[in-house]
């Protein structure tokens, strides 16, 4: 090899190991980043690397817009309102995006892999929760209200709701399960499924 194309297989060397520690470094620190061992293992495991949104600017997995809501707000949101779909995630996704002039819908729906659909924009009213609507915000986990969600469910859960009370300038207390708004009716999340989410985001405030 000659010296100049050993210098610069040195230097296209280096400038990989940098990107690498770049990207490092501007992952959030919610999410630890293994050390990698070697440059090989950050091009494995990190072919396209991405800095991850800051909490301000939730991105979520994918939008599939629900027919049924309404355009704006007529109260400010002041709830947060968990939810299990008590069925499975593609049928609820189905159901709640193609329902139409039944009001149903809500917001977010959080698949069992952790992936966030936005189904309806925060900023308009959905239809989820009897009395709570102009106010809420609607977020459905795919599950049972009497069976564990995953973790993966209690981790981006608790995301989405640390970026909605930083957005609209609300407390833990905001957050609300769908069974304490409409006790006589609902039993959805199940206590020791919002008890997670509420001490995953309480964690992620603390830290
Ligand atoms: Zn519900």
């Amino acid at each position: 090899m000659t010296k100049l194309l050993r210098d610069l297989g040195i230097a296209a060397i280096a400038a990989i190991a940098g990107l690498g520690i770049a990207y490092a470094i501007t992952r959030a620190p919610k999410n630890p980043v293994k050390q990698p061992s070697s440059i090989q293992e950050i091009l494995t495991e990190n072919p396209t690397p991405q800095v991850q949104e800051p909490v301000g600017n939730f991105t979520p997995t994918r939008i599939h817009q629900a027919h049924d809501y309404r355009a704006g707000r007529t109260a400010n949101v002041d709830e947060i309102v968990l939810h299990t779909t008590e069925g499975t995630p593609l049928g609820a996704e189905t159901w709640l995006t193609s329902a139409s002039g039944l009001e149903v819908s809500a917001h977010y729906l959080v698949w069992p892999n952790g992936d966030i659909v936005q189904m309806v924009n925060p900023a308009d009213t959905a239809w989820h929760v009897r009395g709570h609507n102009a106010r809420s915000v609607g977020i459905e986990i795919a599950g049972y209200f009497n069976r564990p969600i995953t973790n993966q469910q209690v981790t981006r859960t608790a995301e989405l709701v640390s970026h909605l009370l930083n957005q609209y300038d609300l407390q833990p207390t905001a957050i609300r399960a769908h069974s304490q708004l409409d006790p006589s009716r609902r039993r959805d999340p199940g206590t020791e499924n919002f008890n997670r989410v509420i001490t995953a985001v309480n964690q992620d405030r603390n830290r």
